[in-house]
This record gives structure tokens, sequence and C-alpha cells, in this order.
């Protein structure tokens, strides 16, 4: 292979950056030519393609957000638009393709390896950690440490008024933001979509904990479990206490990466240009599995299920009593 494209769709993650340096070098250190495609699928599709030297990616290791830009394309969903798409590619003799996002991103990479033959390595870009063929994606830790930093704060504050706190975090259907950060946050409650709670007992125990002479406390509310609102109110109606909320939103998706990151990244990168180069790999999503970097093929890491962490949610439920 002697010329290979580079791309970040979807959501963007703290670490898109470092992947995309880590690809560029390791394409460039074999000899490979390497071209950056802008805003996703959206730029393959019309063409905004750069071409990347070892040097383009200076200063971006530590970078939040992701330098090639990133959008979301309804066309690339339709057989039409992959081919334009590949005709794209064609027409700058792209042989092989990484792209870095998440569950949508990868399901577009294997269209278009299954439509037109390129082959694709998906890199796990997203803070959601919803993919459940790898331990970790990227972003994931920034953002469970951005969100970290917002509970530290908020804990201050709240300890020094006696108040309950409420805070929202990302992460769509999957509760590992809040989980993570709840548990190092030390939070005494922890709302996932994953485990069912019961809004009364909480109430209950929050009223009891006041009696115990306990005023402050913290719930980690991730946003697939529950209406932030709607929980406030009812807990303020039933516990009697001074509630206040926070929604995090899009801060947890910037700033720059940590070290975890930047080394995932680092190894992705280099992993997903190696699969490129091998003649014997298939179009396959890069991720790792009790810290060894793998590479699957997209069909078998679609079809692995998503398991609860019981271990984690034990230690929080132990902890938080
Ligand atoms: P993420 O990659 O973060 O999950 P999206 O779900 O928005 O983000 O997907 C990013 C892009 O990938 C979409 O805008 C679309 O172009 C493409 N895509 C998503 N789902 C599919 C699909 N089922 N088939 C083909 N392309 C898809």
């Amino acid at each position: 292979m002697k010329k290979i494209g580079v791309l970040t769709s979807g959501g963007d993650a703290p670490g898109m950056n470092a992947a995309v340096r880590a690809v560029v070098r390791t394409a460039r250190y074999y000899g490979m030519q390497v071209y950056g495609i802008e805003r996703g699928y959206e730029g393959l599709i019309s063409g905004q393609i750069t071409e990347l030297e070892t040097r383009s990616v200076s200063d971006m290791i530590q970078r939040g957000g992701t330098f090639l830009k990133t959008a979301r394309c309804k066309e690339f969903t339709e057989l039409e638009g992959r081919r334009k798409a590949a005709d794209t590619l064609e027409a700058y003799g792209i042989e092989g393709l990484v792209v870095v996002g998440g569950d949508g991103s990868f399901r577009g990479a294997k269209d278009l390896s299954d439509d037109f033959g390129i082959k694709c390595m998906g890199i796990p870009g997203t803070i959601d950690k919803d993919l459940a063929y790898t331990d970790y994606t990227l972003g994931f830790d920034t953002a469970v440490n951005t969100v970290l930093s917002a509970i530290n704060n908020l804990r201050d504050t709240m300890q020094s008024h006696d108040r309950v706190c409420i805070v929202e975090v990302m992460g769509r259907h999957c509760g590992d933001i809040a989980l993570y950060s709840g548990i190092a946050g030390g939070a005494e409650y922890i709302l996932t979509p994953e485990i069912p709670y019961d809004l009364n007992e909480i109430a209950k125990s929050l009223v009891k904990s006041k009696l115990r002479g306990k005023t402050s406390n913290m719930l980690v509310l991730a946003e697939g479990a529950g209406n932030l609102e709607e929980i406030a109110a009812f807990l303020t109606e039933h516990a009697h206490v001074d509630i206040k909320r926070t929604h995090l939103g899009h801060v947890q998706r910037g700033g720059s990466p940590t070290m975890a990151d930047r080394i995932l990244a680092t190894r992705f990168g280099v992993r997903a240009v190696e699969e490129l180069m091998n003649e014997k790999s298939v179009s396959s999503a890069i991720g790792i599995k009790e810290n060894k970097i793998i590479a699957m093929p997209f069909e078998q890491a679609f079809a692995v299920k998503r398991e609860t962490n019981t271990e984690l949610y034990n230690a929080s439920k132990i902890l938080s009593k």
C-alpha cells in the first residue's frame, strides 16, 4: 500500500489529534503518502483533502478536538454517497483509510469496504466508551477526568452549604462516564441506564443520612438514565433537601487529552497503519483488550454485546453506604 487517508468522524473526542498524528507519522515512517480528509465522510464525498507530512502534525498531541474537523454526513449512509467517496479515493490513488470515530463512523467504514473494496481501519474515538469490543475508547479517560474536576469543585461548595448536588454527565445510552467519575469522585449515588434505581429509596436514604448528620450528598446522573429536572424535583419534594443541579454539557468533550488517551491514541494509530499494510488483514476495528492492542473485523466487533461492569457497580454500592 502506497497511499492512505485518515479522517475523523461523528462526535469529537480528546485524543483524536494524537491518533491522527500517530497515523501520519507511522505511514511516513513506512514510506507511504498520507492524506488528511477534512470533515469526515462529508469531506470524502466533496474532496476536502490535503497531503500531510510528518511536520503537519507537529504540536498536535496535546490538543483537544480534531484539527481535521468532524461532521455527520447523511449522504454517506446511502450507496450513491459512498460511491462518490470511493471515486474521490480512486482519484487520489488512496488504497486504505483510517477512520477515527464511534459506532456510526465504523458502520460507514464497513459499508465503504463492503461496497467498494476499500480497506478501512477504525480507531475508536468517543468519550462514551460505548463500543463493547474494546475495553477503552479515545477520549473517555479525559472526559472522566474533566467530570472529576467538576465534581471536586462542587463538593467543596456543597459541603460548605449543606447541600445535595446532582451532576448530569454525558454518555448517551452508556453509563460508564457516570460510573467511573462517580466512584472516583466519591459520589453517594450513581444513576446509570444499566442498573435500575428507585427514586423513593434514594429519597428515603437522603432523609436517613440527614438524620445521621450527613448534610451533603452527591448524585451523578448519566444522561441516558433519567431527566435531571424531574429527578431533582422529586427528591426536593420527598427528601426535603436543598438540591443544586449541574448539567456539565459540552465541556466534557473538550480539553487536552490525558496521558492515558495520548498513549492509547499512539498505540491505536501505529496498529491501524500496520494493519493496512498487512496484506492478510481485512477491514477491522482497532481496540484494546486486557492492555493488548487488537484488530477485529467490523462484523465481529459489532456483534460483541456490552457487559455491565458488575465489579465496579458493586464497589460503588459498598462504598456509598
Ligand atoms: P459516531 O461515529 O460518533 O457514532 P455518527 O453516528 O453520527 O457518529 O456517525 C458518523 C457518520 O457515520 C454519519 O454521519 C454517517 O455519515 C456515517 N454513518 C453512521 N451510521 C451509518 C450506517 N449505518 N451506515 C453507513 N454510514 C453510517
